[in-house]
């Protein structure tokens, strides 16, 4: 995917509703590819926040953070439904994550710092163990 994963919001309350607002729990962002040690020791200080993921697809390395959006209402609703950002109006729930989860198409997915870790020592004969 070329763009952060979509957030958007529920226009067909039919599926949304039975549907956790998967969308709207999370943002992604771009990041440089990771290429030497430093680089890599900087992302297991990052994963090692709670919440925090990296992941790489056929259009790069993110970081995707796992945060509810405050606008997210206690039925699944937008809050701001008519003045919600771009990228919300953009997302399309015809065929969404409640469909298929986005990290089967991830390349490489570290979900914390332990399988980050392992990757590094993997990569990197250098690293410690
Ligand atoms: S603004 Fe609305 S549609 Fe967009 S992420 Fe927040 S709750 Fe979801
Ligand atoms: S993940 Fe799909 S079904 Fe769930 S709220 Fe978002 S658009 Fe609706």
């Amino acid at each position: 995917m070329s763009q952060p994963f979509p957030v958007m919001v529920a226009t067909d309350r039919g599926k949304c509703g039975q549907c956790p607002a998967i969308c709207c729990g999370y943002i992604t962002q771009k990041i440089p590819t990771p290429r030497a040690r430093s680089d890599f020791e900087h992302l297991l200080w990052q994963v090692s926040h709670r919440g925090i993921e990296v992941y790489k697809d056929e259009d790069g390395w993110y970081l995707l953070m796992h945060t509810r959006c405050e606008h997210l209402l206690e039925d699944g609703a937008c809050g701001i439904y008519e003045t919600r950002p771009p990228i919300c109006r953009d997302y399309s729930n015809d065929f969404c994550e409640w469909d298929e989860p986005a990290e089967r198409h991830f390349a490489l997915h570290f979900r914390d710092y332990d399988a980050l870790l392992h990757y590094c020592r993997e990569r990197f004969r250098s690293w410690p163990r």
